[in-house]
This record gives structure tokens, sequence and C-alpha cells, in this order.
């Protein structure tokens, strides 16, 4: 089974993801845990290139086409043969967050990013878990754990409500999704997230 994680900055995804992951190794379930952009060798190295250094440096299409080659690589070398071996794949990110903060918030060019997805990617997850919450909230917290050098989408509060609006209106048409109040304590977010994805596991 391949489930994604995604929300706005701050959402408490990565968190939620490790502490699934945990606990479905704890039940003794195989899994595999990776992220975009990244989660293969070449793909980490396409992050470096998209996150690190000037944020100006790609054009929205540029970036559209990075992700996409992240995304592929990633795909080839780690998704495919996890998912082959009867793995399950837990993606922190895939490409809702190409549709949103490149299909959205950098111009209309959504039909683009889904075009490149059914040409070159072709697949979605079983499950897509979409961290809501508020934006003010959310970027309190992902400012107070910004430590490194990669970029941040600091583009305020106005910004991060685009990308909320943008995944919430992707989760109303796609019946993959499943929204989880992001807002809660992380505790009863992840026994939630457990519960919900023990459930699918068996049906
Ligand atoms: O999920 P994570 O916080 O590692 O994402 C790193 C950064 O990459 C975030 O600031 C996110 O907004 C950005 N990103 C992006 N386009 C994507 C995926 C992530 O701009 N397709």
């Amino acid at each position: 089974m391949f489930i994604s994680f995604e929300g706005i900055d701050g959402s408490g995804k990565s968190t939620q993801a490790r502490l699934l992951v945990a606990a479905l190794r704890e039940a003794g379930h195989d899994v595999v845990h990776t992220r975009e952009p990244g989660g293969s060798a070449g793909a980490e190295e396409i992050r470096s290139l998209v996150l690190e250094g000037d944020p100006d440096r790609w054009s929205a299409e540029t970036e559209i086409l990075l992700f996409t080659a992240a995304r592929r690589d990633h795909l080839e070398k780690t998704i495919r043969p996890a998912l082959a071996d009867g793995k399950i794949v837990i993606c922190d990110r895939f490409a809702d967050s190409t549709r949103v903060f490149q299909g959205v918030t950098r111009g209309d060019l959504q039909d683009k990013v889904n075009r490149l997805h059914e040409e070159m990617i072709g697949i979605e997850p079983d499950l897509t878990l979409l961290f809501d919450m508020d934006p003010e909230i959310g970027l309190k917290r992902a400012k107070g754990r910004q430590t490194s050098e990669e970029r941040f989408e600091d583009f305020g509060q106005g910004f991060q409500e685009k990308c909320r609006a943008a995944f919430l209106k992707l989760a109303q048409s796609h019946d993959r999704f499943t929204i989880i109040d992001a807002g809660r304590d992380i505790e009863i977010v992840a026994k939630d997230v457990l519960a919900l994805v023990t459930a699918r596991l068996a049906s």
C-alpha cells in the first residue's frame, strides 16, 4: 500500500509520518519511510538543487520539471521496488505538493503538472492523508523549527492560506484523500492516523 502525507508547512505531517512508521513496524509490518523531494540518491541531489540557495533561481515551470524528474527517480529506485515486494510505502509529500506549490501558488499551472504527471509518473497513492490546520499556527510551528539551509516558503499567512485552500480543493475532488484535523495534540492525531491506516490495511 502506498500512503502519502500532505499539508502546509508546519502541519506536523513529518512528525506524524515518523510516528506512524514506528507504530506499523512495531505491529510487524514491513514499511519503507520516504520523502519528497528526495527519497532516492538522484532525487536527493535534485532536492538540494531546488531547495538550497536562491529561491528565485528557477521559474515555476523549471521547478515542475525538476520535481517531476526527482519523482521519476524516486519512483523507479524506491517506491516501485518496495510496492513490488509487498511493503507499505509512507511518503512525506508526493505529487499533490507539486500540484499545490508549483501548480497553484506560482501561477495557474496545475494542468501542466497533471499532464507531466500522467506521462512520466502515472501512479497516485492508495491513500493520501491531508494534515489540515489553521495556517497561522502552522506558520509559527514551521518558523520555530527552521534550522537548515533549506528554503522555507516564508511568504506569510496569505501564502499559507492559499496552499491550504488548494490542498482542500484537491481533497474534495479525489476519493483517495482523508482530511486529518492536525490542530489537535500530537498524540491524539497519531492515534487517529494509526486507527485509520490499520483499518485500511485490514480491508
Ligand atoms: O516537507 P518539507 O518541509 O521537507 O518540504 C520542504 C520544502 O519544499 C517546503 O518548504 C515545501 O513548501 C517545499 N516544496 C515545494 N514543492 C514541492 C514540495 C515541497 O515547494 N513540490
